[in-house]
């Protein structure tokens, strides 16, 4: 390690890290060692953003460094997890102190909301690449799986759907809308919550949960499969913010970009209908969103109403109508 990497670290991401008294050991060693709370089961994920793949070029350093956070504690979310720690494997083309001071500055934001520590990571020179590792902890045997679906089961969604594609849309100069509703959707694209508290609160009340982060469709479609069973969707039913309602009114073909549309990092699940008025009065009590989107069918595939009950689309096992907005 030259002394510039090094201080690169120290400066940027060693001072801010932190320290917590599940970590051990943290920055600066070979590797780090965290004490896994007694009776609890490690969770662990890791996810890429690639500059021109996962994000535009011109994306704002400090959304980068969130994003690049938000998802992978969008994936403990899904599994029921509280998220401890994480590392990060940073690809840089030139070590810029501005870019790498927004970028420090937009990830521990996030960290800091949710008490996750920053224990190590490495940093090499190449095309601009983000790799982050999440580790949290489950009280053992109670994580959310993508698995477990029964017919009959409430299908439900947290937040709003689609703001993410739509706010791509407008990075991307293929829409276009009043300016407040734009910076409403940008927000969700460049800043996306992961949703730890539902995902907490769904352990032991969902059959099953997974974060939509490929579209509502693509994602139900997976967790469903897992169970070889289908759905009913209620499409007047879907959580749209007032952003995109504004913007499906205006243009009712975006509908299409709601349903399949990725990067909204949401959580869908389902709830057995002995559940559902248990999970409604504690995400009441706790000021946490889900609606009830459809229920889960033998039939495979999904079934989209409207409200007048007419079938709007049907999409088959493993066949997708809509060719999925890359985000
Ligand atoms: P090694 O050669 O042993 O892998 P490195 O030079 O890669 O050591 O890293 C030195 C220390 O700095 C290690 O503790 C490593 O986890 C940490 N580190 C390196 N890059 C980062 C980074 N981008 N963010 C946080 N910690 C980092
Ligand atoms: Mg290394």
């Amino acid at each position: 390690m030259s002394i510039a990497e090094f201080e690169l670290i120290q400066r940027y991401f060693a001072s801010a890290s932190g320290t917590a008294d599940d970590v051990v050991l943290g920055i600066g060693d070979d590797a780090a060692l965290l004490q896994v709370p007694e009776g609890k089961q490690l969770v662990v994920t890791v996810d890429t953003l690639i500059e021109g793949v996962h994000f535009p070029p011109q994306t704002a350093a400090a959304d980068i460094g969130w994003k690049a956070l938000a998802v992978n504690l969008s994936d403990l979310a899904a599994m029921g997890a509280q998220p401890a720690w994480f590392t990060l494997a940073l690809t840089l083309p030139v070590a810029a102190p501005d870019w790498l001071a927004a970028f420090s500055q937009g990830m521990f934001t996030l960290a800091r909301q949710y008490g996750v520590m920053l224990v190590g990571g490495d940093t090499t020179r190449g095309p601009l690449s983000v790799t982050i590792q999440a580790m949290g902890w489950v009280e053992a045997g109670s994580a959310l799986q993508r698995g477990g679906a029964q017919v009959e089961d409430g299908i439900y969604l947290t937040g709003t759907l689609g703001d993410a594609a739509l706010g791509l849309a407008i990075v991307q100069g293929r829409l276009s809308l009043p300016a407040a509703l734009q910076h409403a959707l940008l927000l969700r694209l460049n800043r996306p919550e992961p949703r730890i508290a539902e995902g907490r609160l769904l352990r032991g009340m969902a059959h099953c949960a997974i974060d939509v982060s490929d579209g509502l469709l693509a994602d139900l479609q997976h967790m469903l499969a897992t169970a070889k069973l289908g759905a009913r969707l209620q499409l007047d039913q879907l959580p749209l913010s007032d952003a995109a309602r504004q913007a499906v009114a205006g243009d009712p073909a975006l509908l299409k970009l709601l349903l399949c549309g990725g990067d909204d990092y949401e959580l869908c699940c389902c709830v057995s209908p002995q559940d559902v008025d248990r999970l409604m009065q504690q995400a009441a009590a706790d000021d946490l969103r889900f609606t009830r989107i459809g229920t889960v069918e033998s039939e495979t595939g999904l079934r989209c109403f409207d409200g007048n009950m007419q079938r709007l689309l049907q999409q088959e096992q493993g066949y997708q109508h809509f060719e999925r907005e890359e985000a």
